[in-house]
């Protein structure tokens, strides 16, 4: 066969499925192109974009140590280079959850490849479980996560690692070029950066992970969706590691595993029902009447919304493309509770600036808050912003970092500002409405309104 390696976001020359098939079919193999398909990045933030040609540049870079010339092309050319290379067979990951444009996911990709006659074979290659043969007992999806994750723990098993040797699958390859306008190169090995990141916090960290992953101002998270996301290590390979060490902290490890599970529900889920990307997972939630107000989403958007926890988690993401994700409930909560503005609006600005953008992760984290979509608790779910920031940023560390009007402001001030008018202008200088804003909403009247909005809906 002549064939082609779409290697996208499998950005790893160590546990690569895709490698380690090349491997077992050397003997049927006449040509080998290795395919490096370039997602269109001009309307995303440039801290996301920066960081996605750095990972393709530091794998192309990687490759070349192998003697690899990868062809890196733009995906609408895609289909012209199969042509033009006379492949007879495409080898695709079919479980990619993060492209950037959704006409570069698997379906709508091999759809075409096959129009050309083009043989697709494809494996899982960032995800544990297969959507195919997750069901329940009635033999239908899974739409809790707790009786997907009881159901299917048992499958997290120890797996065998990959064989092959990337110097083997080398002389197969034909010379590829660059045919996009970017210049990729990098000095940074990131899936070394990536496996020692991981190392560490089973190292370190892991073992506060139960604890205290909610606190927003410490570093007890692993940092890994970014790894996952652009295949920089193997899922297997991280659920390996983690069952090695499970027997000597069973709470840690078993929070970490519960939530890489959330990770595989939704991407099953959204497998299962890729229409829920532009819909309520939940029918009848159709039928809301969201506003659409610019106003209050540029006031999101930028950080204005006079609430510190909410102002301070956005002019984060949008100064780094990171998110906590207890922040990332907070502010989905306001957006679509609290302003009561249509959660597609909040999944497509994550999509814009999360680097660590997962489609599946990201609708589903959205539907969860907006209450539309798999949260077992009915829709009167609704943070309270102020006393989530005296929760899980009791002392005000997080929000002083982005807002640093605040700096020498005590944390009960900071957490309900409007209570403490007087005190802030006073003792700080700090005059709402004008140094910083006073909040947009009331959150009690917000609550009134949002829960006759779910109690009426469709009568
Ligand atoms: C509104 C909203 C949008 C989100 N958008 C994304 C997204 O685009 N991409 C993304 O990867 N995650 C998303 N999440 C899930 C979660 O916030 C991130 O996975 C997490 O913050 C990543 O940081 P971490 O790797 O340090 O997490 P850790 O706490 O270290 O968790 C370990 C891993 O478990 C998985 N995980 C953890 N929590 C969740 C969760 N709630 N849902 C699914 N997987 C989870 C991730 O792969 C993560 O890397 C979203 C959550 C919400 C509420």
């Amino acid at each position: 066969m002549n064939l082609g390696v779409i290697l996208n976001r499998v950005f790893r020359i160590n546990d690569n499925p895709l490698f380690h098939f090349i491997n077992e079919h050397k003997e049927d193999i006449d040509q080998l192109a290795i395919l490096i398909p370039i997602e269109d990045m001009s309307d995303v933030n440039k801290v996301k974009q920066q960081y996605y040609y750095d990972v393709a540049g530091s794998f192309i870079e990687e490759l070349k140590q192998y003697n690899i010339q990868p062809f890196i092309i733009p995906y609408n050319k895609l289909e012209e280079l199969c042509y033009n290379l006379e492949l007879t067979h495409v080898l695709m990951a079919k479980d990619i959850m993060s492209y950037n444009k959704e006409e570069n996911d698997y379906p709508h990709i091999s759809a075409k490849l096959k129009q050309q006659k083009i043989k697709i074979i494809s494996r899982r290659v960032n995800h544990y479980l297969q959507p195919s043969v997750t069901f329940n007992k009635q033999h239908e999806p899974y739409k809790v996560f707790t009786s997907f994750y009881k159901a299917n723990r048992d499958k997290i098993v120890k797996k065998p690692t990959y064989n092959y040797k990337l110097n083997d699958i080398s002389s197969l390859c034909v010379k590829g070029e660059n045919k996009t306008e970017i210049t990729f190169s990098s000095d940074k090995d990131l899936e070394q950066q990536s496996i020692k990141a991981w190392q560490a916090f089973l190292k370190n960290d892991i073992g506060y992970y139960a604890s205290n992953r909610d606190d927003v101002a410490q570093a007890y998270v692993s940092g890994m969706s970014i790894d996952l996301a652009y295949g920089l290590l193997d899922i297997t390979m991280v659920m390996n590691d983690l069952l090695d060490d499970y027997p000597n902290d069973e709470e840690n490890y078993e929070a970490y595993i519960r939530e890489l599970m959330f990770r595989e529900f939704y991407y099953v889920l959204m497998t299962q029902f890729p229409e829920t990307a532009h819909q309520s997972f939940n029918e009848k939630y159709r039928k809301l009447n969201w506003s659409y107000s610019k106003a209050n989403f540029k006031a999101w958007t930028e950080g204005k919304t006079g609430f510190p926890l909410v102002d301070a988690a956005m002019r984060k993401l949008n100064r780094t493309g990171h998110m906590h994700n207890r922040l990332r409930m907070v502010v989905s909560q306001f957006l679509t509770k609290d302003l009561f503005i249509d959660w597609t609006w909040g999944e497509a600005y994550f999509k814009k600036y999360l680097i660590d953008y997962d489609n599946a992760s990201n609708v589903h984290g959205w539907q969860w808050s907006a209450s539309t979509g798999t949260d077992a608790v009915p829709y009167f779910r609704m943070f309270n912003p102020s006393t989530q920031g005296e929760r899980f940023d009791k002392n005000a560390y997080f929000i002083k970092e982005e807002l640093p009007i605040f700096d020498d402001v005590p944390a009960k001030y900071i957490h309900h500002p409007m209570s403490y008018v007087e005190r802030l202008k006073k003792d700080y200088e700090i005059e709402l409405g004008k140094d910083y804003p006073k909040e947009l909403v009331d959150h009690k009247a917000s609550r009134d309104y949002v829960m006759t909005k779910f109690k009426n809906v469709g009568k």
